[in-house]
């Protein structure tokens, strides 16, 4: 089994949240981290200014990271990038969209 075989096992046996992850957009990733504040200062150099979002075409770049143990299994995020260091911030990519879907439930 290639890692790419592993990869795409992991994703289809998710498949209905993984194909609600890839449906977010840019825009809505980009309101959900002014919502949760979280551009703050970068820890590692101090800058304040606004961060990147890694973006795959028009949509938010995926990260797959497997599991060190179970390689099978694994984690997608979404990342944000302080632009004067690189810096790099880790957002649980199916926690975000199950955030964000909840909220679109609670306001109607
Ligand atoms: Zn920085």
């Amino acid at each position: 089994m290639d890692d790419e075989q592993t990869k795409e096992g992991v994703l289809e046996a998710l498949n209905p949240e993984v194909l609600a992850v890839e449906a977010l957009t840019y825009d809505e990733l980009n309101s959900y981290f002014l919502s949760k504040e979280a551009e703050k200062p970068c820890g590692a150099c101090g800058y304040s200014g606004e961060w990147d979002i890694k973006t795959d075409g028009d949509q938010p770049s995926l990260l797959f990271v497997p599991d060190y143990r179970n390689p099978s299994v694994g984690t997608l995020f979404f990342t944000l990038t302080c632009p004067n260091c690189m810096n790099t911030r880790l957002f649980d990519a199916l926690d975000v969209m199950r955030i964000l879907r909840s909220a679109e439930r609670d306001n109607g």
